[in-house]
Parts: structure tokens; C-alpha cells; sequence
């Protein structure tokens, strides 16, 4: 069985970040994973939320919509404070993170570049800090040894990706993004469904226009950088992100 875990900061990265792939991969017989480090309570746009609980509550079931949308197999939100993921405690974080992937043994993971996509959030640079080194620790017999006394076992995930683009927001600081070395063509289809997962995500209907234009102007295109690979190589660019995988 082929599995691909995608970890994200808030509700709705899984949509506008990864969706039209997430997509992709279901479709082709793919067991998908989405990880969720926030609830995403500190949004500006709060869709009526009264307090940050009830918009929590609120988020977690438009995440459930939009990945029962995307046909996502296991979703799930963590607990993890919005807004506040550099503050967390690093060695805590990845260990929990680690543990998820030996106990999910993904061939592949993708989660943000260090930059934080294409809008340097700091809860985005942070998880791609911590699922970089979940992705390079969950294999490796002398880190987290409690888990693997407790009957985990190591796990070597072949290949992580950073979620990349090939434009920028001038209306925004600049930000420094990965070069793209996996372009996946999506299709009308395939950005139409990422569209309207998105649009599961009600309490961020303000975001709604400029979310589709952004993505309309990527063309029908997810875009990736292979970040590492447990088989040594030259760079290539690639149009599937599970090319050379072993089951
Ligand atoms: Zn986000």
C-alpha cells in the first residue's frame, strides 16, 4: 500500500497547500494522511466564533469537510497552539511528530519549505521544521528510543517534499521559496475540487476571492522541491512525487 502524509499548521493549508494533490494521490489508490499541528483559533477571520474554543470547534469540522472532500483517508487537528508553533518546545514536538510517522510509514511526506510558503507564516516555517526532522529521525534506531521500546519501530520514509511556487505576491514581503523539482498537473478537475475544498473552510469566506485567483494564476499545477531522498540522486524534475518509490 502507498502512503502520503501531509502535515500542515492550520485548517485550510491542507486545501490551499496540498489539495489538489492530496486529491491526486486518493485517486489513484493512494492511502492519504493529513496532520494538522493547529485549530486554527487565532484567525482573523473568526466566521462568528464567540470565543476561541467554539472556533476551534468550528474549524476542525470545516478541516473534516474539506478532507472528506479531497478524499483524504485519515484527517486529523492536533492541539497545538495557533500562532504560537515557534514557542513550542522542539525536542516534545518532533517526538510526537516522529511517532506519527513510524506509526503511519509513509512512503512519502510533504509538508511547507523553512520559508513558510508563500506567506512566510512563522506556524508554517515551524512545521516544516518539525516534519523535516520526523521524516530524517523516524528512521534512525537511536532517536526517541522510548517509542521503539514501547514496540514502534523505526521508519524510513523515502522521500519529503517542500510545497513550492513558481511566483511571488508583490504586494508582499518578499519571501525566498525552494526551487521547484516536482510539478504536478492537476487539471481542471483537480483545481476545481481544490477550490471548492477551500471553500469547506466558511469561517475564511473572506479569503475566498483572493485564495482563487491566487491559485488560478499558478495555472492547474501543485509544485513541489524534493527536500530529501533515502536514495541518493542527482536532481531531476519529476511530475509525480511517488516516482521511484518502493511499496
Ligand atoms: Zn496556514
Amino acid at each position: 500500500m502507498l502512503r502520503l502524509l501531509c502535515v500542515t499548521a492550520h485548517p485550510d493549508d491542507e486545501a490551499g497547500g496540498f489539495g489538489g494533490t492530496l486529491m491526486h494521490y486518493a485517486k489513484l489508490g493512494v492511502e492519504t494522511f493529513v496532520l494538522c499541528l493547529t485549530a486554527g483559533h487565532a484567525a482573523t477571520h473568526r466566521g462568528g466564533a464567540k470565543s476561541d474554543d467554539e472556533l476551534k470547534q468550528i474549524r476542525r469540522r470545516e478541516f473534516a469537510d474539506a478532507c472528506r472532500a479531497l478524499k483524504v483517508h485519515n484527517a486529523e487537528v492536533l492541539d497545538y497552539p495557533d500562532g504560537k508553533l515557534d514557542r513550542q518546545d522542539f525536542h516534545a514536538t518532533v517526538a510526537d511528530l516522529t511517532r506519527r510517522v513510524r506509526e503511519i510509514r509513509p512512503q512519502v511526506i510533504m509538508t511547507f519549505g523553512g520559508e513558510g510558503a508563500i506567506t512566510a507564516h512563522p506556524d508554517h516555517s515551524m512545521v516544516s521544521i518539525f516534519a523535516t526532522m520526523a521524516f530524517h529521525w523516524a528512521g534512525r534506531t537511536n532517536r526517541f528510543t522510548d517509542q521503539l521500546e514501547a514496540g514502534l519501530q523505526p521508519h524510513i520514509t523515502q522521500k519529503l517534499y517542500h510545497s513550492t511556487t513558481l511566483f511571488t505576491m508583490p504586494d508582499r514581503q518578499p519571501v525566498s521559496q525552494a526551487p521547484a523539482t516536482a510539478i504536478l498537473e492537476l487539471g481542471q478537475e483537480g483545481i476545481d475540487a481544490k477550490v471548492s475544498a477551500f471553500r469547506c473552510h466558511t469561517s475564511q469566506a473572506p479569503l475566498f476571492g483572493f485564495f482563487e485567483e491566487t491559485v488560478r494564476r499558478r495555472g492547474n499545477k501543485e509544485i513541489f522541491h524534493l527536500a530529501a531522498t533515502s536514495a541518493p540522486r542527482k536532481i531531476q524534475v519529476e511530475s509525480d512525487l511517488f516516482e521511484g518509490v518502493q511499496e
